[in-house]
């Protein structure tokens, strides 16, 4: 709706007899939206302090609907004195830390009952601005919360993703914490009653339908990636950058370290194949020198924290597995760097036991890499077996062994899918894409929420910049 048709629609609703006067005091500039993502700081370093997919996701859409004309307010919890309580990433893109419980890190499983303070200081901070936002995309289950909470107060659009879902992640572990009912009460809440629920891939789709609830609408937009950072580059380059030989047959994991990535089943897998490699060796078969295997391993962690522990036990394990020398912990590696990472490898191996979405498979594919990952989630939807890569069955060490092996030995067919795989994420993952999807949903819902306020409520006022649904200015 540009500003004619808002006049022409406000007509309508004008008491009788009198002008038409709009509200309106100056002309808008941009229409404010806030994405919620209490835990998933837009702004922290990634792959560090549990920061992963979530963090970069926020981040992404919301510049990439800043460039669509939206002026993006992005609100986490502060967790750090020192931080900035608003970090500009773009002219009409910020990240705001509210002041929520103490400013320290707090596991997830422990920040739940500081939900109601986070959802003052959002009124708090709304007020203090002035302004009020007509759309707020939430995510995450405890942002949910936050959502619920303000559109039961306020004629809001509540949209959601989800990034992880207790009804899976309980699937797996013996015990529950005492937060999981909470969490999947809200989770089925939120998808009952929010305007729109975004789910990331269509096995995300079906599993919600399955474990969560029949009711609500879903819609379908993935994740994306800056294909303008992730790309090809000549892998004798990327392995002379990095200091890898050549000759070597790299294996690489990015990503957090959680016992749910499935790292364990990956190493399971390696020493199967430095075995399997040097049997074949010994009978003059190898195709390439088992002593040339290398596996990399980028993430970061904390010594004190579950990432802290959970490198250390892989650390264990790789130990007493023989493979310490042909193992490389990269540390936390930037977005600026990980494409080095990407193409100086073979294949990129992605084991989790389970994945909402997964957005290292479509950052490795991006740079021409093979992937090889579990057929769980969305990267069934991702990795196209034979065209971008391989899928195996989950916690499977020998099917993992014998598809990165497939990758390392079949070098005409390796060829093809270094070619594919670029080309499917430039068609189907790009941030600019999916942000041009979910800035069409956001307008669509607008549209509605007024059709609707019209249609109940004929002494509705005038429509206000407030309602006002196009982003109106594109920056170029
Ligand atoms: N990542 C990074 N540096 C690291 C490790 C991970 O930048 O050292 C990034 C990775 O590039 C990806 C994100 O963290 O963008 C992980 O997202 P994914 O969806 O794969 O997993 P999640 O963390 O959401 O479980």
């Amino acid at each position: 709706v540009n500003s004619n048709n808002a006049n022409s629609v406000s007509t309508v609703v004008a008491p009788f007899n009198q002008p038409y006067v709009s509200s309106r005091k100056t002309v808008p500039t941009r229409q404010a939206i806030a994405l919620i993502s209490e835990h998933g700081d837009p702004a922290a370093e990634i792959g560090k302090d549990a920061a992963g997919g979530q963090n970069v996701y926020v981040r992404q859409v919301g510049e990439a609907l800043a460039k669509l004309g939206w002026q993006v307010d992005m609100f986490t919890r502060k967790t750090k004195p020192d931080d900035a309580a608003i970090v500009q990433h773009a002219p009409h893109c910020r990240t705001i830390r509210l002041v929520a419980g103490p400013e320290q890190f707090i596991p997830r499983d422990e920040l739940f009952p500081y939900m109601q303070e986070f959802v003052a200081a959002f009124q708090a901070f709304q007020s203090k601005e002035g302004s009020n936002y007509p759309l707020v995309h939430t995510n995450y289950w405890m942002s949910a919360w936050v959502g619920l909470q303000l559109k039961q107060q306020s004629n809001i659009q509540l949209i959601h993703t989800y990034h992880s879902l207790g009804a899976v992640k309980y699937q797996a572990v013996p015990h529950r914490p005492v937060i999981a009912a909470t969490r999947l009460a809200i989770e089925r809440q939120i998808l009952e009653q929010a305007d729109c629920i975004v789910a990331t891939s269509p096995q995300e789709q079906e599993t919600l339908r399955t474990l969560v609830s029949k009711e609500g609408h879903i819609e379908v937009i993935p994740c994306g990636t800056d294909i303008s950072n992730f790309h090809t580059i000549p892998k004798a380059e990327a392995r002379a950058a990095l200091g890898f030989d050549v000759n070597d047959a790299i294996v690489l994991y990015v990503g957090r370290f959680d016992p749910r990535k499935g790292i364990e089943t990956l190493v399971r897998a390696f020493a199967q194949l430095k075995v399997e490699t040097g049997r074949r060796e010994s009978n003059g078969k190898a195709a390439f020198d088992p002593a040339k295997l290398r596996l990399v391993i980028v993430g970061g962690s904390h010594p004190d924290s579950t990432d802290g522990l959970e490198r250390a036990r892989i650390e264990r394990l790789i130990h007493a597995a023989g493979l310490a020398e042909q193992t490389v912990f990269a540390g936390q590696i930037g977005h600026a760097s990980l494409p080095l990472y990407y193409t100086a490898a073979d294949v990129c191996a992605i084991p989790s036991h389970y994945e909402p979405f997964g957005l290292v498979a479509i950052e490795a594919m991006a740079c021409g890499t093979p992937v090889v990952a579990s057929d769980v989630g969305g990267l069934s939807f991702t990795v196209v077996p034979d065209e971008t890569g391989l899928l195996v069955p989950p916690q499977d060490p020998s099917a993992l062994a014998q598809a990165i092996e497939r990758v390392l030995t079949d070098e005409l067919w390796a060829r093809k899918l270094r070619r594919q795989a670029p080309i499917r994420v430039q068609q189907n993952f790009s941030w600019s894409g999916v942000a041009v999807h979910l800035s069409d949903l956001y307008r669509r819902l607008l549209a509605q929420s007024i059709s609707n306020t019209l249609f109940f409520d004929t002494s509705v006022a005038p429509l206000s910049e407030k309602q006002d649904l196009s982003p109106l200015h594109k920056d170029v």
